[in-house]
């Protein structure tokens, strides 16, 4: 133990930088630039920078460690030579050809060698692990350890040395009797206690040359474009034959420390690391006490290091060692089994199997009689006259719910996502456990329960208790009841354990006033039993120590509805009919600026600009449910609900706006005015911005560059560039863009007039959102329409998207750009209603007369009973909630949140935006302006990931559109920027 204890405390040679530049000229013909010292256990290690730009690393021992070294240099040309895909350094021959050479430093015999450099940072500089790192880090160790067991073959086998996972006992053992007592030597105990066995294992697992180090340290990371990789693997120096599974256990055990998540970052390193190297059964399941093993001996040998402050080396003093000890002794063993197995892709533990394969063969016999299921789940109808961010509301709810079961008792579903426990949503650790585990029993305190198999008691613990099933050799599971007492009877003859429940017979009476859960355990109930909640990504592996319990009830497990909702779209809906996010979100419930999906997960909604006046609005929910309750009806009848919308409404415009059309969709109110225009003036051509927009019907599309970019521009549609101050032909500082941008429409005019073909209109939104949020320039529509006027051209204002004060600065877009501006034909929809179908087209007395020319106009939904109460109720909330102003302040304080954040983050191109109108335009290069496409699509996952909904626009898809409720608070926007930072610090 001692000499290879030595190896650890005693220091390596020192020498001057000038040493070290001389010896590299001398001996590699290398001229040093600059030399920096490395830290280093027993070699003395420089980085240096060379006069060609080039740059090693020089590594000098003592000549007793001759033999490590040059093994290390071997290992490392077969590696380079034979596997360029691993990332380790190349030896660098010296002007001899040599791997490494003698030397005397001080007159003592030395050896030097000298690899190159490899760039990166250590993986423990990085503050957070995305799953494309972890992924990566188990793709690398597996390559390692793939062309390592291949080079192992060839080179002669190193000699052990102290750190060798199979002295671990030993190490240990030492460490016991130097602790004695103390909190920590008890510690180191039951860890030797509790990973003995997997260390006299280690011989008889297969066997391979391993790096034998590979911890967070010796593994290098890059971060470009918001990724971090793995880049290099280094120090190769305790390299090793020994079983092969020591290196996953070596790397696993440093990326718990500190990890907020061990088991599942483990997870996701095993996932890829057993492509490469499929390691079997026992190797799998001894990876957790080989985790433990490792940490205990880092912990046990820091200990020893700082007591006898012999060195210094930070890494061994970490007072994290003995927390993430802790924390994997206290890991759930059979589950991390089970958890391990599944992500190396194996099997379940042959115990597991034999039981549930027995439990599927045989029906239990329900447990109780006369039950029905109580819905907690997110979408459950209970919940839907509540207002979803009312948690004592939802209380109430699922208790009426309850009541109104009796007598029947309530019983609630295995893996149910309840509405109660939903949480902001969030990735990792911070995943929130939102599914009920076991069947929930709402019984009132006494209930007995009878035995769903015979049984033999096991008494657990003051409120749990469990039947132990043992129906044939070799298969053995639980029944477990939580909040539950042994009934008298069987108390009282229960207490020999061979005493037999038969199937059927009473045996447990229900306690207390919260609900009994009902559950299966595959191993002891006393160990490992899951917690009353678990995160959904977790309910599976749970279910491999503790199987779905609802047969025992009689009932069905939950199960969620996304699955088959996304297969009945593959088959009804048409393939060109877009989601939102790759893995498209089950949506069940809303309130304000919160979505709620069928997980239970809530999101901040920053992208609806449909529901103006925030999500489930009580008043307008109200407001829609009298009127359909009163009369819906058409409007060739005459009611107050239409006309008190239609006045309120054009009170809203400019005076020579007051006859409207209702219709239902945005495309049906543009539709209707270029129909409109075109018989007013006579005309047939059409002037559109760029990437605009302005819906979907024949007519609209064909003035909608974004469609018919798909099958080819319309002979009559004339596009005019998008006056983008970011990146068109006039930039930010130049005051007169806004003339320059409306000089360009006015040449279109000009020029189509010289063609003999006058435009009949000029359609634009006031702010453009197919463009990409692109703001208009001041001067823009007044000089546009100033000459339109002088033309005969007529306008026409899409406000589907901007309308409602959503810019804040005025009621309608167009508005913002000045008095002078007065389109002929204003049309709206989306947010009119919040989400329920109603849209108009807002036009002038004269211009509908001249139209009165074409015959009657009628569309049966326009204008219905409801949707005008649900429009009328929106205008008044705006109104009471002054949600205009609020547009106007919080959108500017959400603008100058995130230009602060701009200054931090490269990747921020351009923040712009009116009211809650906004747009961050991601580009790569602040001067070349490359959209970042790529990373605008990663952003918007990651913040979805991150409990946050926004989505990319733009003609690449490089900006994110922000159009939140006008109800969006400082709060909400606070929490967007600091979910955002968060997501670009991190990366992915
Ligand atoms: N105009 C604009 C500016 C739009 O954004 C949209 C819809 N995205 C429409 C018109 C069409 O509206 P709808 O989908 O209600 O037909």
């Amino acid at each position: 133990m001692d000499s290879a204890y030595s190896r650890v405390t005693a220091g390596p040679p020192s020498v001057s930088d000038e040493w070290v530049s001389g010896f590299l000229e001398t001996h590699y013909g290398l001229a040093a630039a600059e030399v920096l010292p490395l830290p280093g256990e027993s070699e003395r290690n420089f980085r240096v920078r060379c006069t060609t730009g080039e740059q090693v690393v020089v590594r000098l021992s003592w000549s007793s460690e001759q033999e490590r070294a040059t093994q290390q240099s071997a290992i490392l040309a077969a590696l380079t030579r034979h596997h360029p895909d691993v990332a380790v350094a190349r030896p660098v021959p010296t002007l001899q050809g040599d791997l490494g050479l003698a030397c005397d430093i001080d007159d003592a015999p030395c050896y030097a060698r000298v690899i190159d450099w490899l760039d990166g940072e250590p993986l423990s500089s990085v503050e957070w692990r995305s799953n494309e790192l972890l992924r990566d880090l188990g793709e690398q160790a597996g390559l390692l350890a793939v062309a390592l067991a291949e080079a192992g073959r060839r080179a002669p086998e190193p000699e052990p040395h102290y750190w060798d996972l199979r002295r671990a006992a030993a190490i240990l053992d030492d460490a016991v009797h130097r602790e004695g007592g103390s909190a920590d030597g008890r510690l180191y105990a039951r860890a030797l206690r509790r990973t003995e066995s997997a260390l006299d294992a280690l011989p008889s697992l297969p066997q391979a040359l391993v790096h034998h180090d590979l911890h967070v340290n010796n593994l290098l990371v890059r971060t470009e474009q918001h990724r971090t990789r793995v880049s290099g693997i280094i120090d190769l120096g305790d390299a090793i034959v020994t079983a092969r599974v020591c290196d996953l256990a070596i790397l696993l055990a440093s990326l718990c420390r500190a990890s907020p998540d061990p088991i599942h970052e483990s997870a996701a390193v095993i996932a890829t690391y057993c492509k490469h190297v499929p390691l079997n059964e026992d190797e799998v399941d001894l990876l957790l006490p080989l985790m433990i093993a490792r940490t205990a001996t880092v912990a046990a040998t820091g200990s020893r290091l700082a007591a006898e402050a012999a060195h210094g080396d930070p890494r061994h003093r970490s007072p994290l060692l003995l927390a993430s000890l802790t924390q994997l002794m206290s890991a759930r063993g059979e589950f991390v089994r089970e958890v391990f197995r599944a992500a190396a892709g194996l099997p379940l533990t042959s115990a597991s199997k034999r039981a549930l394969d027995w439990l599927g063969e045989h029906s239990p016999e329900p447990m109780l009689q006369h039950t029905a299921v109580v819905d907690g789940s997110s979408a459950s109808r209970v919940f839907d006259d509540v207002n979803a961010g009312d948690l004592a509301g939802i209380r109430s709810a699922l208790q009426q719910a309850i009541e109104a079961i009796a007598p029947a008792i309530a019983v609630g579903r295995h893996g149910e996502p309840r509405l109660l426990e939903s949480r902001a949503r969030g990735t990792g650790a911070a995943e929130q456990p939102t599914r009920a585990y076991g069947v929930r029993v709402h019984a009132a305190p006494g209930t007995t329960l009878s035995a769903p198999y015979p049984g033999v008691i096991e008494a657990i613990g003051s409120e749990v208790v469990a039947l132990r099933h043992e129906p044939e050799p070799g298969v053995r599971f639980w029944t477990v009841v939580t909040g539950a007492t042994l009934t008298d009877t069987v108390a009282r003859i229960g207490t020999r354990s061979d005493d037999q429940v038969d199937v059927g017979q009473p045996w447990a009476t229900t306690i207390g006033e919260g609900p009994a859960t009902v559950a299966l355990a595959l191993h002891h109930p006393s160990g490992d039993l899951p917690p009353r909640f678990v995160r959904a990504s977790e309910l599976p592996l749970w279910e491999r120590i503790s199987p779905d319990p609802s047969a025992l009830l009689g009932i069905e497990r939950w199960v969620g509805r996304r699955a088959r909702i996304i297969d009945s779209r593959a088959a009804h809906l048409p393939r060109t009919h877009p989601t939102y996010f790759e893995q498209p979100i089950d949506m069940v419930r809303a309130h304000e600026c919160t979505f709620i999906d069928e997980e239970g997960n809530r999101y901040l909604d920053a992208l609806n600009n449909v529901t103006l006046v925030g999500h489930c609005h009580p008043r307008l929910t109200d407001a829609a449910r009298r009127q359909l309750g009163r009369l819906n009806t058409n409007s060739r009848f005459v009611y107050d609900a239409l006309t008190d919308y239609i006045e309120r409404l054009t009170a809203t415009l400019p005076e020579h706006l007051q006859v409207a059309y209702m219709l239902n969709s945005g495309s049906e109110a543009n539709d209707l005015a270029l129909t409109m225009a075109r018989h007013v003036t006579g005309r047939d051509d059409i002037v559109v911005i760029a990437d605009a927009y302005h819906g979907y019907t024949r007519t609209v599309a064909d003035v909608s560059p974004a469609r018919y970019k798909h099958y080819g521009k319309p002979e009559h549609t004339h596009e005019v560039p998008a006056p983008d101050r970011y990146r068109g032909e006039f930039r930010y500082g130049d005051a007169e863009a806004g003339v320059k941008y409306a000089r360009q429409v006015i040449e279109t005019f000009d020029r189509l007039i010289a063609e003999g073909r006058p435009p009949a209109a000029f359609i634009y939104e006031p702010l453009l959102a197919g463009g990409g949020q692109v703001v208009l320039p001041p001067g823009y529509l007044a000089t546009i329409q100033r000459a339109a006027d002088e033309r005969g051209i007529l306008t026409i204002a899409d406000e589907v998207q901007v309308g409602f004060g959503r810019l804040g600065e005025a009621f309608w877009g167009f508005q913002t750009q000045g008095p002078e501006v007065t389109p002929d034909f204003v049309t709206m929809g989306k947010a009119m209603g919040n989400g329920f179908p109603v849209a108009a087209m807002v036009t002038t007395r004269g211009h509908s007369e001249r139209f009165d020319e074409r015959g009657r106009f009628f569309a049966t939904y326009g204008g219905n009973p409801a949707s005008c109460a649900v429009a009328l109720e929106m205008l008044k909330i705006v109104e009471d909630e002054q949600l205009q102003q609020n547009a106007l302040v919080v959108g500017e304080y959400f603008r100058e949140q995130l230009r602060e954040l701009a200054k931090r983050h490269e990747l921020i191109g351009d923040v712009r935006g009116q009211g809650f109108y906004s747009g961050i335009e991601f580009v790569l290069d602040r001067d070349a302006l490359t959209p970042a496409s790529e990373e605008t699509l990663k952003i918007c996952d990651r913040l979805k990931d991150e409990g946050v909904l926004v989505y990319p626009t733009g003609a690449w898809w490089n900006i994110l559109k922000l159009k939140p409720p006008l109800t969006f608070s400082r709060d909400d926007v606070d929490r967007f920027c600091r979910t955002l930072d968060l997501v670009l610090r991190r990366g992915w």
